[in-house]
Order: structure tokens, then C-alpha cells, then sequence
């Protein structure tokens, strides 16, 4: 059995049904697995049909912090500019920490910033290649 703690009160999360977290809004995740602390409002989904979490429980503000990350990184592979591993393998050498350990499920508001300031960081870097293309590859 899973012991999952809440990361903001350390107290023990409990495990509930998606009907518990989002009524009968959310149809689809009515019988889906969660664990969930509700003194902080915080939770995670489970892998399918599993007691696993997909990351650390999330608050609302850590829900919306790592829906702006994947917001700024997902274009990265979904455009086809470079394949899915690609984008972590890049973004895990950009944050330097390993890639099996980059995973936006599991950063905190603050790791979800620093995806969001790279992927800035590299479109900045690629619009000033292609508005200079002549001084590309010299010293400076
Ligand atoms: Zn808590």
C-alpha cells in the first residue's frame, strides 16, 4: 500500500474517488484514483487503475504554475520541432538536473517557473538567430 504524504502540512493524504474532488463535473474521472489532503485543498491523480500517484499533491496554485509550464514547454514537441524525449532530455540539461527527475508532476511553483524562464530564455535566444543570422556562431 502507498503511503503518500501532503508536501504542505506533511500530514497523511487520504485516498479518495474523483467524484470526491470534482463532483459530477467531471464525468470522466468520476471512478479515477486520487489522493488528496483537504485542509490544503491539494491532490493528485493516480496511473490508471493504480494507487500510484502521477506526482506530489498539488495545491491551486501549484495546479495553475504547472499548468502555465506545460502551457510554455508542450509547444516545444507538439509543434514537431523536436521529438517528446528531446524537449526533457534539453530542458533537463537547460535546469541541470537529471532527465528521470524532470518531470513537471513533480516540480514545485518554483521549478515550474524555471521551465517557463528557459523555454523564454531559448525562444529569445532563437529570435535573436534568426533577426542576426551573420553574427551567429562568432565571438563577440
Ligand atoms: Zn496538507
Amino acid at each position: 500500500m502507498h503511503h503518500v504524504a501532503c508536501p504542505y502540512c506533511h500530514r497523511k493524504a487520504e485516498l479518495v474517488k474523483g467524484v470526491a474532488i470534482y463532483g459530477h463535473h467531471r464525468p470522466d474521472l468520476m471512478y479515477h484514483n486520487f489522493w488528496r489532503c483537504e485542509p490544503c485543498g491539494a491532490h493528485v491523480g493516480c496511473h490508471k487503475n493504480s494507487f500510484r500517484p502521477l506526482g506530489r499533491l498539488a495545491n491551486a496554485a501549484l495546479r495553475k504554475a504547472k499548468m502555465a509550464a506545460h502551457a510554455a514547454f508542450d509547444p516545444l514537441w507538439k509543434s514537431g520541432e523536436m521529438t517528446r524525449s528531446e524537449a526533457y532530455a534539453w530542458l533537463a540539461s537547460t535546469l541541470g538536473i537529471f532527465q528521470a527527475n524532470c518531470h513537471i508532476g513533480m516540480f514545485d511553483v518554483d521549478g515550474c517557473n524555471a521551465v517557463i524562464a528557459a523555454v523564454a530564455e531559448r525562444q529569445y535566444v532563437a529570435n535573436m538567430e534568426r533577426a542576426y543570422p551573420h553574427i551567429k556562431g562568432e565571438e563577440a
